[in-house]
C-alpha cells in the first residue's frame, strides 16, 4: 500500500481530481495517511484539506469514513466526488431504510470509497464498522470535538471509540482552528496522541484585506457591487433586521440579494443555501450561521457590515472567498457604535474578560495603521518578514502630520462637558452645532464651542477614535458612553505633548462619467468566461448540483485563456480530470469554438462594412471617421478585399514609381512578407501604407 510512488500519486491527482501538482503540505499528508499513521491536518479555509483524504482513499482497499459534522456540507462533498467520477456516498438519518440498505450494500460490496456520515448517526453503523470494510478515518471539522473551540458539538464527544475499536486503522483529523489549546485536546480526545501534525501557513494571499470607516456603508456597498457584476459575495450583518433591510435595499437597486438569518424556517434557509451555492442568487446578506455549511469555491468578495467579535471569527468568514485562489476581497467597515453594541453584548455573557480581549484584538486590527495581514497572521502565531503588498494599509500608507492642536481642542471640549456627553455632542460642540441637544444645555456659551467648524464631523470622528486609541480620552461604557479625560490628556493640554494623527482616508467622490462607466462594467460582458459561465450554470441546472462543482472559476479562467480544443489539450486544464473531460470536454469545447467562429465573423463583417463604404464611393478618410476606426485599418481592409477579389482599385492609392521600388526592395528582400524591412531598406521614406497597399498589389500579381 505504502509502496505508492510519487509519480503514481501524481497521476491518480490528476486524472481524479484534475490537479497537476500538490498544494501546500498535500502530498506529505496523503503519504502519512498511506502510511497508515494517524494524522492532524490543520490548514485554513480553502487550502485544500480534502484532498488529503480523498486521495488515499482511492488507494485503499476499503473504504474510508468520512465523519462530517453537516448533511448540507455532506451532500456537497459527495456531489464533487461524483462529477469527478469517484464513487461515494453518504449515509444519514432521514434516508429510508432501503436506501440506508443500500449504502451497506455499497460498502459490503465495495463499490464505493468513500462514505460520509454525522456523528450521530455512527451507532446505526455498527455491522460495518470493522476492519474489513474501513481502512481510513478522517473526521472533518476536527475542532468541534473541543469546548476550547468555537463551534463545540457534543455529538462529537463519542468519537474516541473509533480508535479503540478500530487501532489499526488511521485516523485523520482535519480543522481550519488553529490554536494550540484546540489541536491538543483534539488529539487527546481522539485518542491518537502520537498523530503526526502537519500545520501549513494562514496565509490566503489571494483575499485582499481593506478596511473603511462605516459612513453610508449601504451606498459604498452598493457601489462595490455594481462594479463587480454578477460575482458572488456574502455580506456579514449582526442582527436579523439588518440582513433584512440590506437586502431591500440591495433589490430596490437592482441587485439580486437575500437575507439569510436563523429567524427563517429551515425549509427557507435550505432554499436560499441552495440558490446561492447554484449561482441563482449571487449574494446573501446573512449573521454568522449562514456559510458554515458551504464549500462553494467561487465566493469572490466577504463584506463585513459590522465588526466581528474576534479575529478568529473574521478570519473564519473571509476565508469563505476565494477558495479557489483567484483574486478575492475582503471588505470590513469598522465603526465605533458597533464596538460599543459588541461591548454590551459581552458584558451578557459569561467568560468576558477573554471576550473583551478577543474583541480589543479586532478593534486594533481595524484601526491598524500597519500591514494588516502581519497582524492577523500574528494573531495565529505566524511571524511574517514582509508586508503583503494586498492590503488597504499597503495599498494606501496612512500619512501623519502633527495633531496637537486638534487634540487639544477635543481635549478642551471634553473637559468643559465635564464627562457628560458621549462623543456625538461632544463633536457637535467642536463644530458649533445649532441642534438641540446642544443649545438646551447652552453649550453654546462654552469656550470650545464652534472652535472645531473647519473640520468636518466624519473627520473629527476619525480623529476621536485615534484619540481614544492612543489613550488621550476614553469611552465610560458604563456612563451612557460619555467621553471623558484619562490620566494622560494633561501631558496635551498643560505639558505641550504632540500628537500624531493620521491623514483621515478620502472617500472617492464619483464624476457622473466614472459612474456611466461603471455601470458599463455592471453589465456582463459577451466574453468568453461569461458564455462558459452560463454553459456552467445550465448543466448544473440539469444535473441539480452545484455550479462550481461542474468546473471552478480558476478553471474557467484557464479555459478562457487557453482556448483548448482537443481532447489532450482540454485535459491540460487544472481542474480537468478524466471524468469531467468525458461528460462535459465536448460541451466545453463547442463553446469556444462556437465563440471563435462568432468573433472571426464579427471580424470578417467589418471589412464588408468598409468595403460597403468604399462602394458608395467615400474616401479612405472619410470611411476611417465614419466607422470611427484609424486609416491604416481601414487601408488593411481594402487590401485584404483586394486579395479576395472584390472589386477594389488599389492602384490609384500608389504611383507606379514607388510601386517599382517597392517590387525591387521583394527582390532584395527575398519576399520578406513583414513590413518595417521594407520601410528600413526603403530609407524610411515610403509610409507603411504604401508599402502594404504595395505589396498586396505585387503579391496578387503573382498569384
Ligand atoms: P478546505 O476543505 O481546506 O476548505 P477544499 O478541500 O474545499 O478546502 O479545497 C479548496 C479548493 O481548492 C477547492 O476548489 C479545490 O478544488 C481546490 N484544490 C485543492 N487542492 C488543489 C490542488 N492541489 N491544486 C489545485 N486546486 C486545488
Ligand atoms: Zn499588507
Amino acid at each position: 500500500m505504502n509502496l505508492i510512488g510519487e509519480k503514481e500519486l501524481l497521476q491518480k491527482l490528476k486524472s481524479n481530481f484534475g490537479y497537476d501538482s500538490f498544494r501546500l503540505e498535500q502530498q506529505k499528508i496523503v503519504e502519512n495517511i498511506l502510511a497508515k499513521k494517524d494524522t492532524l491536518v490543520i490548514m485554513p479555509t480553502g487550502g485544500g484539506k480534502s484532498i488529503c483524504f480523498q486521495l488515499p482513499a482511492l488507494c485503499f482497499d476499503g473504504i474510508t469514513l468520512v465523519i462530517s459534522p453537516l448533511i448540507a456540507l455532506m451532500k456537497d462533498q459527495v456531489d464533487s466526488l461524483k462529477a469527478n467520477g469517484i464513487p461515494a456516498t453518504y449515509f444519514n438519518s432521514s434516508q429510508s431504510s432501503e436506501e440506508q440498505q443500500q449504502v451497506f450494500d455499497a460498502v459490503v460490496n465495495k463499490e464505493v470509497k468513500l462514505l460520509y456520515v454525522a456523528p450521530e448517526s455512527l451507532p446505526f453503523l455498527q455491522n460495518i464498522l470493522n476492519q474489513n470494510y474501513i481502512s481510513c478515518i478522517a473526521i472533518d471539522e476536527a475542532h468541534c470535538i473541543s469546548s476550547w473551540g468555537h463551534d463545540f458539538r457534543p455529538s462529537y464527544k463519542q468519537l474516541a471509540f473509533l480508535k479503540k475499536s478500530l487501532p489499526e486503522v488511521p485516523v485523520v483529523a482535519l480543522t481550519a482552528t488553529a490554536d494550540k489549546a484546540t489541536q491538543e485536546d483534539i488529539l487527546e480526545q481522539l485518542a491518537i496522541p502520537h498523530a503526526t501534525r502537519y500545520v501549513s501557513s494562514f496565509n490566503r494571499e489571494n483575499i485582499a484585506l481593506e478596511v473603511r470607516p462605516a459612513n453610508d456603508r449601504v451606498n459604498q456597498i452598493i457601489k462595490f457591487i455594481n462594479k463587480r457584476g454578477n460575482e458572488s459575495g456574502i455580506v456579514y450583518c449582526l442582527s436579523r433586521k439588518a440582513t433584512e433591510q440590506l437586502a431591500n435595499k440591495l433589490s430596490q437597486n437592482g441587485i439580486k440579494a437575500k437575507a439569510y438569518h436563523a429567524g427563517l424556517s429551515f425549509e427557507e434557509r435550505s432554499s436560499i443555501q441552495e440558490d446561492f451555492i447554484k449561482d441563482d442568487i449571487p449574494i446573501i446578506c446573512a449573521t454568522i450561521a449562514f456559510g458554515m455549511g458551504i464549500d462553494k469555491s467561487n465566493v469572490r468578495w466577504v463584506i463585513h457590515y459590522n465588526m466581528p467579535k474576534n479575529i478568529e471569527g473574521y478570519y473564519q468568514e473571509i476565508g469563505r472567498a476565494g477558495r479557489d485562489g483567484l483574486a478575492s476581497h475582503a471588505l470590513l467597515f469598522h465603526s465605533y457604535a458597533d464596538v460599543i453594541q459588541l461591548r454590551q453584548f459581552i458584558a451578557k455573557t459569561g467568560n468576558q474578560e477573554v471576550q473583551d480581549a478577543k474583541l480589543e484584538r479586532m478593534k486594533q486590527f481595524a484601526e491598524a495603521t500597519v500591514c494588516r495581514r502581519r497582524i492577523l497572521l500574528s494573531y495565529f502565531g505566524e511571524l511574517v518578514e514582509d508586508d503583503c503588498g494586498n492590503c488597504d494599509v499597503c495599498k494606501n500608507p496612512p500619512q501623519f502630520f502633527d495633531g496637537t492642536l486638534i487634540a487639544q481642542k477635543a481635549l478642551s471640549a471634553i473637559y468643559r462637558l465635564k464627562g457628560k456627553e458621549a462623543m456625538g455632542t461632544v463633536i457637535d460642540v467642536l463644530r458649533g452645532a445649532q441642534n438641540a441637544a446642544v443649545l438646551d444645555k447652552n453649550y453654546n456659551t462654552l469656550k470650545t464651542y464652534g472652535v472645531g467648524k473647519d473640520i468636518s464631523w466624519r473627520d473629527w470622528q476619525h480623529y476621536m477614535i485615534q484619540l481614544i486609541n492612543q489613550g488621550f480620552c476614553q469611552i465610560a461604557f458604563h456612563l451612557n458612553n460619555t467621553l471623558q479625560l484619562t490620566a494622560f490628556s494633561e501631558k496635551v493640554l498643560f505639558k505641550g505633548e504632540k500628537v500624531r494623527l493620521t491623514v483621515p482616508t478620502v472617500l472617492q467622490k464619483e464624476t457622473p462619467a466614472q459612474k456611466k462607466v461603471q455601470k458599463k462594467k455592471a453589465t456582463t460582458k459577451d466574453t468568453l468566461f461569461e458564455r462558459l459561465r452560463k454553459l456552467r450554470y445550465q448543466i448544473a441546472q440539469e444535473e441539480d448540483i452545484a455550479a462550481y462543482l461542474v468546473f471552478s472559476d480558476a478553471t474557467l479562467r484557464e479555459l478562457e485563456t487557453q482556448r483548448p480544443q482537443t481532447d489532450n489539450e482540454f485535459l491540460a486544464i487544472s481542474g480537468v480530470g478524466q471524468r469531467k473531460l468525458e461528460v462535459y470536454g465536448g460541451e466545453f469545447m463547442e463553446e469556444i469554438r462556437s465563440f471563435i467562429k462568432e468573433k472571426k465573423k464579427g471580424k470578417k463583417d467589418t471589412t464588408l462594412e468598409t468595403y460597403k463604404l468604399y462602394q458608395e464611393g467615400f474616401s479612405v478618410e472619410e470611411i476611417a471617421i465614419q466607422r470611427g476606426l484609424k486609416e491604416q485599418t481601414i487601408f488593411s481592409h481594402l487590401a485584404k478585399l483586394y486579395l479576395e477579389g472584390k472589386d477594389i482599385s488599389l492602384d490609384k492609392f500608389i504611383d507606379t514609381n514607388t510601386l517599382k521600388l517597392i517590387q525591387n526592395a521583394k527582390k532584395v528582400l527575398k519576399n520578406e512578407t513583414a513590413l518595417k524591412p521594407y520601410f528600413e531598406f526603403l530609407g524610411e521614406k515610403v509610409s507603411y501604407e504604401q508599402i502594404r497597399i504595395g505589396l498586396t498589389i505585387l503579391q496578387k500579381k503573382t498569384i
